[in-house]
């Protein structure tokens, strides 16, 4: 292959994902595909999503949802973090639900929608404890404001989004649900029954059945990712498969002493003689800079650990005092085999949605499955 480096998704464990968990639940399953459906290509997941069990897309931006309506997905869409300004009048000419949280944006897209003589499809965002999106001081307000413009538009949904649903032992999920009881009946009061009512993300989809309601919104977990490794355990404890593979090209093999040091600021030095590789991936490539030695990439059934810092368009491996490896060939650095998405993001601080997230466009995605 001619590509310096690429990403294989595996489009048959995200349907393997996507079933395993509608197997386990009555509730009606949204696939989340934001951030360009977590890196791994918004359209190419989305067509899998659906033809696997999921009935609802979930994005973040407007113009991710646009992205899916002109690929030709007509399902039941909805984009949550609108903010004032946004061209309503786009969103509700491709027919995309949206998630209002003030009663700002609630006169907004009703504007919108009176321009067009179309009633908006919205979903309400109440902040049940995360203090981030949803409505909070104002919701007397809202609840009256909605009831003024009832039939102007249509309330499909209430909604909210846990804070702590990745740990099990937590109370903080069945509080935040208690409080979203209270909203829920308070609307029912005022006469207003949404049809749908979702809270749960992967981790509540996972810990806490209670709150799956009438449909859930699978992101890390469709992905095949745990929503928290060290509170929850690894996936395959939960029978979903990683589905991404990031794959790239040794450009340069070369012998190197003991003692010398390597990449930027000198900050490896070698212990013993060995042979360097040179990864084809930066940090414009997505890699984070400060992944450590506890990352590295798989290579002819061994893994070659990470030395020294990571540049921007390539980074150094250490295959070893004998190695088999040939400048050309394909190096794993994360996926099936080798390190695991999980162990890239434990050398890096972070979390293995931030890992999946940030890989850069200009590495290609190639589909297999
Ligand atoms: C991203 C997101 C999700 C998915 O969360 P996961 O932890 O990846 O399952 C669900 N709901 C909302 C509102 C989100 O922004």
């Amino acid at each position: 292959m001619s590509h310096r480096a690429y990403v294989e998704v595996d489009l048959a464990a995200i349907a393997h994902n996507v079933s395993t968990i509608k197997a386990s639940t009555d509730a009606k399953i949204l696939a989340v595909v934001k951030a360009d459906a977590y890196g791994h290509g918004i359209v190419p997941v989305a067509q899998t999503a659906l033809s696997s069990g999921a009935t609802w897309l979930g994005v973040a931006l407007l113009e991710e949802a646009i992205t899916l309506r002109k690929a030709g997905i007509s399902d039941p869409i909805i984009s949550w973090l609108t903010p004032p300004g946004d061209d309503f009048v786009a969103a509700l000419r491709h027919d995309i639900d949206l998630s209002v949280s003030s009663v700002g944006l609630l006169h907004e897209i009703v504007e919108a929608g009176k321009s067009l003589g179309v009633k908006p499809r919205i979903h309400i965002e109440v902040d049940t404890g995360m203090r981030r999106g949803g409505l909070l001081q104002e919701w007397n307000l809202f609840l009256s404001e909605l009831l003024a413009q009832k039939d102007l538009c249509h309330v499909v949904g209430l909604w909210t989004h846990f804070a702590r649903a990745d740990e099990p032992d937590s109370s903080a999920t069945l509080e935040q649900e208690k409080v979203f009881e209270s909203y829920l009946s308070d609307m029912t009061s005022a006469g207003i029954t949404p049809e749908i009512i979702h809270l749960s993300n992967s981790a509540a989809t996972l810990n806490f059945p209670s709150a799956h309601k009438n449909m859930v919104r699978l992101g890390i977990s469709m992905y095949g990712l745990s929503p928290d490794v060290s509170t929850m355990g690894s996936s395959s404890k939960y029978q979903l498969k990683p589905a991404m593979t990031l794959k790239g090209k040794l450009s340069l093999i070369k012998k190197a002493a003991a003692g010398s040091a390597v990449g930027y600021g000198g900050t490896a030095i070698l212990e013993s003689d060995t042979h360097l590789g040179i990864v084809v991936l930066g940090y414009s490539d997505g890699i984070p800079r400060n992944a450590n030695n506890q990352a590295g990439v798989w290579i002819n059934g061994n893994r070659a650990p990470i030395v020294g810092r990571v540049s921007m368009d390539q980074f150094v491996v250490n295959l070893g005092a004998t190695t088999t490896a040939k400048a050309g060939d394909y190096v794993t650095v994360f996926g099936a085999e080798g390190y695991s998405i999980d162990e890239w993001a434990s050398a890096c601080s972070t979390i293995n949605y931030e890992i999946v997230t940030r890989i850069a466009s200009r590495v290609e995605r190639i589909y297999v499955n």
